[in-house]
C-alpha cells in the first residue's frame, strides 16, 4: 500500500483495534440522521465511504439530552431502542471493515427551538432562542448523559464516539469566558470552566471500558473574543489525555465566528500548523482538519509531522472512493471537493438532505443508481459546460457510446471562468477531473466543433447542453468601447480595466468580477491570516487579531436594480464572506439603481435618495468609471432544440440550455445524472 502517499496509507494501531489508514471521514449533518426510516439511507450513504476505503467515519451530531437537540426533534441518542435503530448503520460499516464513531453533541444556546440550555441564558448571535442557564446539578446530569450516550453507541455496534467540544457548541460554550460566567463548581476559573469536558470524558472512559474509541474535538482556534487562550487549550488537552481519551480531532472556529474556515477561498490546510502545535504537546494520537480535499495535501500534512490522521468530511461526501483511487494510482479519477458548499452545508441549514454539487449521488446511493446499461445507444451531448461533462462522463460510464461536441477550443464551459477567479482555483480540479474521466471513459471529444441538427441526424439521442449566453441589457450606450462584458474580462480583456469600475449585476458572477477585479489569485495562507485576522493563539486569546487591510486595487462599484441587500441570493454558508470581503476592499454595493446611459464620462445612474425606501425620490448621479462591466445574468442557448425536435430525435435539454435564470452546476450537475442514469 505504498505509493504516492505512503503515510496517508499506513494502519494506525490504537492498541484495541487499528485503522487501516489515516482517513478519517469527519462529522456532517446529512438529514438521515433524525428519522428512524432514514437509518438504512444512512446506512448505505457510510457504507459506499468504508467501502471506498475510508478508514474511520464519524456521524452528524447525536444528542446525549432532549434540550440538546440541534434542531426540534432532532438527533438524539438517549435509549435502548434508538440504539437498537443503528445496528443497520454499524453493520453496514462493518462489512466493508471500516469503522465508525457516532458524535454526541449537545447544541447548547446553537439549539434551534425554544428548550435550549447553555452555560449562561445568553442568547448567541445566529440563533433567535436564549437559552436557560443549567442549574449545577443539571450541568452534572449533562456530563453523565454524554456518558451514556457513548455507552448506548456502543450497544449499537460504534466502534467509539466523538465528543463534540468545538465549534462553539455547549462544551465550547462551557470552555470560554465569553460564555460561560458561572460561579459555582463549573465556572469561575479556566480550571472549573475545563471541569465539564473532563468529567464527561472520565465518565464516558469509566462506563464503556478500554476498548473503545474516546474522540474529543477540541477546539484550536475559537476565532472570537474571549476565547481561550493556548495555554488553557493544552492544560485541557492533556487532561482529556489523563482521563482516557483515544484521539484528539481539531475543531477550528465557533459558528457564530465571522472569519471563515472552510469555504474555497480558504487556502488549502490552512490550519495544519495549528494541530502540529497540538500535536507536540500531547502523546495521543491527532487529526487535522479543514480544506484538505486532495490526498497530496493530506499526505504532506501527515509526513510533515503535523498530524496523525486527516479529516475529510466534504471531500468524502465529493468521492466515496477517495481512499481506493489514491492507493490505486487513480488519484486523477478523484472527484475533488471544491468546498462550493451549495449542496451540503448550504442544505443542511437550509433544513434539507445534503448531497455534492459534484457528486450528486451522494446522499442518494439508494436512489439515484446509475446501472450499466443493456442496451449500448449511439449518444451525442452537445455542449461541454458542467451539465454536458457530466452527461457524457456518467452516460460513458454506463457503457453507451458518447460523442461530446463543443464549440470552443476546451471543455468546461462557465466553469473555466470560475477557475480564474482568486479563491476559486480547485475549479481547476474539476476540470482536470472531467479531462481524465472523458479519456478513461471513452468519450470522443469534438473540440472548435459547432454542430448543426443534421450533423446529429446518427444519434439515438441527443442531450443538448449548449449553455448561455451574458444578457445584454438595453441601456442607452452599452456599446461604448468602455463596455465589456464579464467574460471578456476573465478571459481576456483584464488589462483593459481602468482603476475606476462599475460592474452592473450584483449576482454571482457580479461578485466573482469584483473580487477577481480586486485580488491576485494564489493566496498565501500567510496572507488570507493577515487579512481574516487569524494568528497564533499563543500570542492571542482564540487566535483571532485585527484584521490588516491593504488598499484596493482599484474603485469598484457594484450594482443591482433590487432594492434588496446585495449579495442576498448568494449561498448561505458563503454569501457572508464574499460580501466581507468586498466590503473589507472598499468595494460601493449600491441597490435600487436604474441604469440611464453610459458615456464618455461614466455611467450615468438614478438612485433612491432614501436607501432604505425604493419609493422615495430618485437622484441622477454619475460615476466617473473608465470601465463598466456587464454581469446581467444570462440567456439559453437552444437553437439546436426545434431542428432536432422536427427532425424527430430524442433531444434532452440540460443544464443552463435547460433554464438560464439562477443558472448553477448543481442543477446542471444533478439533472445530467438523472438523466443519464434513466437514458
Ligand atoms: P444572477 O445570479 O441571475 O444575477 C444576475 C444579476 O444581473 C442580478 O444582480 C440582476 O439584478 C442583474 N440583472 C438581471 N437582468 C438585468 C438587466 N436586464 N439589466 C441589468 N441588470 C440585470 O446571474 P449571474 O451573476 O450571472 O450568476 C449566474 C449563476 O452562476 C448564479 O445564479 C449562481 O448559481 C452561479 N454562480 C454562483 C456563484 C457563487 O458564489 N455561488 C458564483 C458565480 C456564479 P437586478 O435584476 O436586481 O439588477
Amino acid at each position: 500500500m505504498a505509493g504516492a502517499f505512503p503515510t496517508l496509507l499506513s494502519p494506525l494501531d490504537l492498541g484495541h483495534t487499528t485503522l487501516r489508514n489515516r482517513v478519517v471521514m469527519g462529522s456532517m449533518h446529512t438529514k438521515l440522521e433524525d428519522r428512524r426510516r432514514d437509518l438504512p439511507k444512512l446506512a448505505a450513504f457510510f457504507a459506499e465511504r468504508a467501502k471506498g476505503g475510508t478508514a474511520l467515519i464519524v456521524t452528524g451530531g447525536y444528542a446525549p439530552t432532549w434540550r440538546g437537540w440541534l434542531l426540534p426533534f432532532g438527533s438524539q441518542m438517549t435509549t435502548t431502542t434508538q440504539a437498537k435503530a443503528h445496528r443497520v448503520v454499524t453493520d453496514a460499516v462493518h462489512r466493508h471493515d471500516g469503522r465508525i464513531l457516532l458524535q454526541v453533541l449537545h447544541a447548547g444556546r446553537y439549539a434551534y427551538h425554544p428548550f435550549s440550555t447553555a452555560a449562561t441564558g445568553k442568547k448567541s448571535p445566529i440563533t433567535p432562542f436564549k437559552p436557560r442557564a443549567m442549574s449545577t446539578r443539571e450541568v452534572d446530569r449533562t456530563a453523565t448523559a454524554f456518558a451514556r450516550a457513548a455507552a448506548l453507541a456502543k450497544r449499537a455496534g460504534y466502534d467509539g464516539v466523538e465528543i463534540m467540544g468545538s465549534e462553539g457548541y455547549l462544551i465550547n460554550q462551557f470552555l470560554a469566558g465569553r460564555t460561560n460566567d458561572r460561579t459555582d463548581a463549573w465556572g469561575g476559573s479556566a480550571a472549573k470552566r475545563m471541569r465539564f469536558p473532563l468529567e464527561i470524558v472520565r465518565r464516558t472512559r469509566d462506563l464503556v471500558g478500554d476498548d473503545f474509541i474516546v474522540q474529543y474535538r477540541i477546539s484550536l482556534l475559537d476565532l472570537v473574543d474571549d476565547a481561550q487562550s493556548w495555554e488553557e487549550t493544552v492544560e485541557l488537552a492533556r487532561g482529556l489525555q489523563e482521563r482516557g481519551v483515544s484521539i484528539l480531532n481539531t475543531g477550528i472556529g465557533w459558528h457564530e465566528a465571522r472569519v471563515p474556515t472552510i469555504v474555497t477561498s480558504v487556502p488549502p490546510a490552512a490550519f495544519a500548523w495549528v494541530t502540529g502545535k497540538l500535536r507536540r504537546e500531547v502523546d495521543v494520537p491527532v487529526i487535522a482538519s479543514n480544506r484538505i480535499n486532495r490526498p497530496e495535501i493530506a499526505e504532506q500534512i501527515l509526513a510533515a509531522g503535523d498530524a496523525d490522521l486527516v479529516s475529510m468530511a466534504r471531500p468524502l461526501l465529493a468521492d466515496a472512493e477517495f481512499v481506493n483511487k489514491a492507493a490505486s494510482g487513480r488519484d486523477r479519477e478523484i472527484i475533488t471537493c471544491i468546498a462550493c458548499n451549495q449542496a451540503c452545508l448550504d442544505h443542511t441549514f437550509s433544513n434539507k438532505r445534503a448531497t455534492c454539487m459534484l457528486n450528486p449521488r451522494a446522499g442518494y446511493e439508494t436512489e439515484l443508481v446509475l446501472l450499466p446499461t443493456r442496451t449500448r445507444k449511439k449518444i451525442a451531448v452537445v455542449g461541454a459546460g458542467p451539465a454536458g461533462l457530466a452527461a457524457a462522463v456518467e452516460l460513458a460510464g454506463r457503457g453507451h457510446g458518447v460523442d461530446l461536441f463543443e464549440a470552443a477550443d476546451r471543455i468546461g464551459g462557465q466553469f473555466t471562468l470560475a477557475a480564474r477567479i482568486p479563491g476559486k482555483e480547485d475549479f481547476a480540479h474539476t476540470l482536470a477531473y472531467y479531462r481524465h474521466m472523458i479519456e478513461t471513459r471513452g468519450v470522443t471529444l469534438h473540440l472548435n466543433t459547432r454542430v448543426t441538427a443534421d450533423d446529429l441526424t446518427d444519434f439515438d439521442d441527443v442531450v443538448v447542453a449548449t449553455g448561455v449566453t451574458p444578457r445584454v441589457p438595453p441601456i442607452p450606450g452599452i456599446d461604448h468601447p468602455k463596455v465589456l462584458t464579464y467574460q471578456q474580462v476573465i478571459t481576456s480583456a483584464q488589462e483593459k480595466v481602468g482603476d475606476r469600475v462599475a460592474v452592473i449585476g450584483a449576482g454571482g458572477i457580479g461578485f466573482d468580477v469584483a473580487e477577481f477585479l480586486l485580488h491576485e489569485p494564489g493566496e498565501s495562507t500567510a496572507h488570507w491570516m493577515e487579512r481574516w485576522g487569524v494568528t497564533d493563539p499563543e500570542r492571542q486569546r482564540g487566535g483571532l487579531a485585527t484584521k490588516v487591510k491593504a488598499p484596493p486595487r482599484r474603485e469598484v462599484h457594484l450594482l443591482q436594480r433590487k432594492a434588496s441587500a446585495l449579495g442576498k441570493g448568494l449561498g448561505k454558508t458563503t454569501g457572508w464572506v464574499h460580501r466581507a470581503t468586498l466590503q473589507d476592499s472598499g468595494v460601493q454595493m449600491v441597490g435600487g439603481v436604474e441604469y440611464v446611459r453610459v458615456d464618455d464620462e461614466g455611467l450615468h445612474i438614478t438612485v433612491p435618495v432614501n436607501p432604505k425606501d425604493p419609493k422615495s425620490p430618485r437622484e441622477a448621479r454619475v460615476l466617473a468609471v473608465d470601465t463598466v462591466v456587464v454581469c446581467a445574468g444570462q440567456e439559453s442557448v437552444r437553437d439546436l432544440v426545434a431542428p432536432l425536435t422536427a427532425q424527430g430525435v430524442d433531444v434532452h435539454v440540460i443544464g443552463g440550455a435547460d433554464v438560464a435564470a439562477e443558472l448553477d452546476a448543481k442543477r446542471a450537475i444533478k439533472q445530467a445524472t438523472e438523466l443519464a442514469a434513466r437514458l
